[in-house]
């Protein structure tokens, strides 16, 4: 037994030889299965851009069938599908745009710290709180150097100025 070719296509096996495998790749409906699978893989839209530049086809809309189908130069769409269509692809463009909006929205300073003060007031209201914590080992130290000495109000010695700003 010699080699085996599968396409995906088709779903189909056969014995790798030359002359089967042109015979295969050139027939009628490995043609038809090969333009199916690209036309499920195509987004809506651009079946609607192309389906809407075509005519309807006579065959298919007569005869409930035509032997070209996904491949037709005209379309097989009815006027109801193609604006099922279009709904959809407005749809997902909608979807799309709000995705892109939530991913640009950086909060304002003013969402910031109204956020920041909602949860510092969720603590005892009667302290101040930093986001960062003092460490307990340094606050009975006498031999720091001033950055690193716990900040207290009566640190300020220059504030007889009568108000904040001024
Ligand atoms: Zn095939
Ligand atoms: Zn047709």
């Amino acid at each position: 037994m010699g080699r085996r070719y599968y396409c995906e296509y088709c779903d189909k096996t056969f014995i790798d030889v030359l002359e089967a495998r042109k015979k295969h790749l050139q027939s009628a409906h490995h043609i038809k299965m090969k333009n199916l699978h690209y036309e499920l893989c195509k987004e809506p839209a651009v079946i609607l851009r192309e389906e809407l530049l075509k005519t309807p086809c006579r065959r298919y809309f007569q005869h409930g069938s035509c032997q070209f189908e996904s491949s037709c130069k005209y379309t097989h769409y009815s006027p109801e599908q193609l604006c099922e269509l279009r709904q959809q692809v407005e749809q997902m463009e909608i979807l799309k745009q709000k995705k892109e909006e939530a991913q640009l929205k950086i909060p304002s300073l003013e969402s910031w710290l109204e956020n920041y003060e909602r949860t510092l007031n969720k603590e005892d209201g009667t302290t101040i709180h930093t986001p960062w914590v003092y460490p307990e080992m340094l606050e009975h130290r006498h031999d720091l150097p001033p950055s690193l000495i716990k900040f207290r109000p009566e640190h300020f010695h220059d504030d007889e100025f009568e108000e904040w700003g001024k």
